[in-house]
């Protein structure tokens, strides 16, 4: 038996990185798995690499298109997985984005860009994902991945930094209002972890002046961890899976750090 075998699981944000590495180590664990991405084309690779992998642990994989932010979309996904797989137990509303800018530029369309996607696309994520789990008779999981940056500001991020703090807010809010139908809700909150989102927040970086060269900021940051080094995608997944799984039933309305002791 896996620690997450005949479980349901929904990973949005899943052609790479964080959300890829969540869904798989939720395969290894026995789990039927839905990678969820608006890179279509990509989560349908990903299915289909992955198939041996469910089988050998007994579960299924499976793919969707989806824009977090439109909410017929994640609804049609919700129903698209629940028809494929008979229902769905945990939803990790995963996808996100940073584009830094200095403080004094940022734009109405950078905030918009960040919060639609960052917390309105959580909040589109948490509700869609609770009818579906209310209409099964209730019970389920809901996981939000929030940040170091829903802990504290930092520079040249303040529109993703509120939109990590709103992913926090949501998660306590939705902790409140959905225990009565037996949904938790969750969340984690990396530190900086080494995936290609660090190339577009390098090169954007670099245009404003606030690196010279890509991975310094990155190499900035590590040298703060005491841990000594930077996350990979693998030092996050212990953590998911146990939300994901019935060992964290007890929890709900938490944020579970995972930055290697870079805000202590
Ligand atoms: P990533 O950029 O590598 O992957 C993000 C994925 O989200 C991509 O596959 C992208 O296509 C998808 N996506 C973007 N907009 C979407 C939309 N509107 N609808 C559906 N999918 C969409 O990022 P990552 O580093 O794997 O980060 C994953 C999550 O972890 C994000 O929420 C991010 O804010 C958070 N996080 C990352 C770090 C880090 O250092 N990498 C640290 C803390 C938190």
């Amino acid at each position: 038996m896996g620690r997450v075998t005949g479980r349901v699981c929904l990973v949005t944000g899943a052609a790479r990185g964080i959300g890829r590495a969540i869904a798989e180590a939720l395969l290894d664990e026995g789990a039927d798995v839905c990678f969820a991405d608006l890179n279509g084309e990509r989560v349908a690779e990903l299915a289909t690499e992955n198939a041996a992998r469910a089988e050998a642990a007994g579960g299924r994989v499976m793919s969707a298109q989806v824009n977090v932010t439109k909410r017929d979309e994640v609804r049609a996904m919700m129903q698209k997985v629940a028809a494929e797989f008979g229902r769905v137990d945990v939803v990790f509303n995963n996808a996100g984005v940073n584009r830094p800018m200095n403080f004094l530029d940022v734009t109405e369309d950078n905030w918009h860009f960040i919060m639609d996607i960052n917390g309105l696309g959580t909040l589109i994520g948490m509700q869609e994902a609770a009818h579906q789990m209310i209409a099964q008779g209730g019970g389920g999981k809901i996981i939000n991945t929030a940040s170091i940056a829903s802990r504290q500001g930092f520079d040249n991020v303040a529109p993703y930094c509120a939109s990590k703090w709103a992913v926090v807010s949501l998660t306590q809010s939705g902790a409140r209002d959905l225990a009565k139908h037996d949904i938790t809700v969750t969340g984690f909150a990396p530190g900086v972890v080494a995936t290609e989102m660090w190339e577009e927040v390098d090169r954007d970086l670099m245009e404003i002046g606030a690196a010279q060269a890509p991975g310094q900021a990155m190499e900035e940051f590590a040298s703060g961890i005491l841990r000594g080094r930077v996350a990979r995608p693998a030092d996050i997944t212990g953590t998911t899976t146990f939300l994901a799984s019935p060992d964290s039933d007890y929890m709900t309305g938490q944020i579970v750090m995972i930055d290697g002791g870079m805000t202590l």
